[in-house]
């Protein structure tokens, strides 16, 4: 037998994956299945961003461009990250990448060595870790309470440190718990990353979609100090509705993004072309479309909370960004459900879609175990109808 690569095999397969298969297995089945487990919005590309892809298929040629992206792409991310972010970028610090999810990637190839180590708050997004891991680094982790609004503490950053840290990720607006960091809190995070020469991995896919009075801060603004230790990621997945479209972006230091573009030019030359039109557009065009969607999102979010808070065993707080919910389940741990006992999320998550064809996420895939992720990107009448499903199960 041959023996096939220890990394490769050291890489979980999504826990998400059992109960998502299930849920479209039913689905397939015929039965009126309500996911609250997707990532992505539920609203279609605008039309004007579909439209540009439409436009450069029939009259530019569809060629390879540079690995990092074309030079107009990386102008047109220069001039946003500028806009709404305060940051002075030029596009030799920009890599454009097949979705931000390679983006991270990229990143941990580019800096991490063997033994390295990466601290993850947690609840962390799922792929996180694994990234980590694929660099040959070690994740050390962090936990960031509920009370402490899913937020990481600065001492707590402090306590994880040693001599091997080399980077640090911080995702604001996070996935999977919606917790917005403040320019203050920033601030503090920014301070220790500078004393102790520590890379700030800032993932922001989610900025766009941000409630209530919060405000979303690039950590990488706050000085150059920070700036040049920090790796922005950002992309067209979230905020333009555009997952399927695979774009995502760094902003770095110059040696940093000369590094990633390397990699990624050997290991899969430019993002698709077509995709890289249909982004121009996307961002230099009028940005009201974000803003319907946001507003959408807010109505069901604040509809998600209020629901969940009023049935009985169930809590959750009132996240600030991106579209999930964290449901706290600790008061049904270790109790009997419909005849089954109830020893962790993915007990619950399985027994709530054997029972109620309601599909959420367990927290184990985010490293926590008392919680399942609600997501809001779903049609009111689906939110409505599943939340009436779960109060229906657990209370009657
Ligand atoms: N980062 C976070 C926190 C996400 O939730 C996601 C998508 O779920 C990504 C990155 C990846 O996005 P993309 O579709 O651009 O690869």
């Amino acid at each position: 037998k041959v023996e096939l690569s220890k990394k490769g095999l050291s890489v979980s397969s999504s826990i998400t994956l059992a109960i998502d298969s299930k849920a479209k297995q039913m689905k397939a089945e015929g039965m009126n299945v309500i996911s609250f487990g997707v990532g992505e919005p539920d609203f279609q590309t605008p039309d004007y961003i579909k439209q540009a892809a439409i436009k450069a298929i029939e009259e530019k040629s569809i060629g390879y461009t540079p690995a990092p992206g074309m030079l107009q792409l990386r102008q047109s991310i220069c001039n946003k990250l500028a806009s709404d972010n305060e940051l002075e970028y030029l596009p030799q610090h920009i890599i454009v990448s097949n979705g931000a999810k390679h983006s991270v990637y990229n990143i941990f190839q580019a800096v991490c060595n063997p033994g390295d180590e990466v601290i993850i708050p947690v609840p962390y997004w799922v792929s996180y870790p694994e990234h980590v891991k694929m660099a040959d680094a070690i994740p050390v982790y962090i936990d960031c309470p509920e009370e402490n609004d899913f937020k990481m503490k600065p001492e707590d950053f402090l306590a994880a440190i040693s001599s091997k840290t080399k980077a640090i990720i911080l995702n604001s607006p996070s996935n999977p718990t919606g917790a917005v960091y403040s320019k203050k809190e920033l601030e503090q995070i920014a301070k220790i990353a500078v004393d102790h020469n520590i890379l700030v991995v800032s993932d922001e896919i989610y900025e766009k979609l941000i409630y209530g009075n919060e405000k979303h801060v690039s950590i990488a603004s706050l000085n150059s100090e920070i700036k040049d230790l920090t790796i922005v990621i950002n992309g067209m997945s979230k905020g333009y509705a555009m997952t399927g479209w695979r774009i995502g972006y760094t902003a770095s230091n110059s040696e940093i993004a000369k590094i990633m573009s390397n990699i990624q030019s050997h290991a899969t030359s430019n993002p698709n072309t077509v995709a890289q039109y249909a982004s121009i557009e996307a961002l230099e065009r009028d940005q009201s479309s974000i803003e319907t969607m946001r507003l959408a999102f807010d109505e069901r979010r604040k509809y998600m909370i209020n629901r969940v808070n009023e049935i009985q065993n169930l809590s959750c707080i009132a996240p600030n960004g991106a579209f999930y919910i964290m449901m706290n389940i600790s008061q049904l741990i270790g109790k009997v459900v419909d005849g089954k006992i109830i020893n962790g999320s993915m007990d619950f998550a399985e027994v709530l879609l054997d029972r109620t064809h309601v599909a959420v996420v367990p927290g184990i895939a985010f490293g926590v175990d008392h919680l399942v992720r609600l997501s809001y990107a779903n049609s009111m009448e689906n939110i409505t109808e599943g939340l009436n499903r779960i109060d229906k199960f657990l209370n009657e």
